[in-house]
């Protein structure tokens, strides 16, 4: 039986890619903080079916500990301060969690579990203001915040790793990727949200925005610039994509996306169209809420994950948009998430 161990398996990707490999007979050790284990998390459901490992990624020590206890063919590197817009407010964290974490994580396979198989988690965040579009494995990197150059730092140095000591590394250049699970500070669950209480007619939320206001008020939703443009895929196709990345011979890194461009205008006439309503009559826009540098056109050029790893999305966008919708509705009438089907017999 092949054991995987998984930081950051209370985050969205990590209750996707653990389902994904227990469903493929894997032993799965998951490592999360405490605070975090003991709270309702994605994972939760999964929790008869795991084990955990309780550590910090800023802790050196935990981390070693995680891999001697586990013992792992393959880890997936999961854990981050994953709010780009928080990683101004955080940058001290943001560069401990994301960037000298996933070396620590490097340092101790390499030290005491070097024939294990890494999956780094990178983020197409780090082509910030892109020099060209769409973005490749070739792609400059332009990182235009915290967040995103602590990935840059990571995944060279997990390039540095690979071709210094010979350890299998390989980095995911992940495209957003959303689902029914994405925390509700992130704009695509904030939109399916506002879609959710316009279909039951909820004037004013009782979920606070990144201002502290409730993030419907007046029946409204506020939103920023409504130009932003993001390649959104489904977060469930993306961990089969890890997963895939893992099997080669050879170890390397692959951009993940869908290829296809959607601004948050056209995000809004799915999610509210979904539920029979017009979303500029729902939606105002606050510039309060504009990004001081929006990235510019990203999108992703997967051609490569298609060609070497046969990965190709599955989840239409509107497919997708509609299912976190009907999953904010059923949260507002107070139903527990329906995670059927995710489970292994
Ligand atoms: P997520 O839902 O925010 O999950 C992040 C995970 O990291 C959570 O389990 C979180 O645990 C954990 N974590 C944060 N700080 C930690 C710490 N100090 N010690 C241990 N664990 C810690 O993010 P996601 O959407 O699943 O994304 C997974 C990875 O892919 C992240 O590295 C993210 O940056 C990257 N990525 C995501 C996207 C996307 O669109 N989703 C795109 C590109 C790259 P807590 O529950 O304790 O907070």
């Amino acid at each position: 039986m092949k054991r995987a161990l998984i930081t950051g398996i209370t985050g969205q990707d990590g209750s996707f890619l653990t389902e994904f490999l227990l469903a493929r007979g894997y032993l799965v050790f998951g490592f999360a903080r405490r605070e975090s284990w003991y709270r309702p998390n994605c994972a939760s459901h999964l929790a008869d079916h795991i084990r955990i490992v309780l550590g910090d990624m800023g802790e050196g020590v935990d981390i070693a500990n995680a891999i001697r206890e586990s013992e792992p063919d393959e880890i997936y590197n999961l854990a981050s301060q994953s709010r780009p817009g928080e990683s101004w407010t955080r940058a001290p964290e943001t560069l401990l969690v994301n960037g000298l974490g996933a070396i620590r994580l490097f340092e101790s396979v390499r030290q005491t579990r070097p024939g294990c198989r890494v999956y780094h988690a990178s983020s197409s965040e780090m082509f910030g203001r892109a020099t060209s579009a769409p973005q490749n494995e070739s792609t400059p990197f332009n990182p235009i915040n915290p967040y995103a150059a602590a990935k840059v730092y990571a995944h060279q140095m997990a390039r540095i790793y690979r071709e210094s000591y010979g350890l299998y590394i390989a980095c995911g250049v992940l495209f957003n990727h959303e689902s029914e699970r994405r925390p509700l500070h992130f704009l695509t669950q904030k939109v399916a949200y506002g879609a959710a209480c316009a279909a039951l007619g909820v004037q004013r939320s009782s979920d606070l925005n990144e201002m502290g206001r409730p993030i419907v008020d007046h029946g409204k939703l506020s939103l920023g610039n409504m130009d932003v443009a993001r390649d959104w895929g489904y977060a469930g196709d993306f961990v089969e994509a890890m997963w895939r990345m893992l099997q080669q011979a050879v170890p390397s890194d692959y951009v993940i996306g869908t290829g296809q461009m959607r601004t948050l205008r056209q995000l809004c006439e799915v999610a509210y169209g979904s539920v029979g309503h017009n979303w500029q009559d729902c939606v105002v826009t606050d510039a309060a809420l504009v990004r001081p540098l929006e990235p510019g056109a990203i999108v992703a050029d997967a051609s490569r994950a298609r060609r070497e790893l046969g990965w190709e999305p599955s989840v239409a966008f509107e497919t997708m948009v509609q299912r976190m919708v009907q999953a904010q509705m059923a949260r507002l009438r107070g139903e527990s998430p329906s995670r059927a089907g995710s489970l292994p017999a």
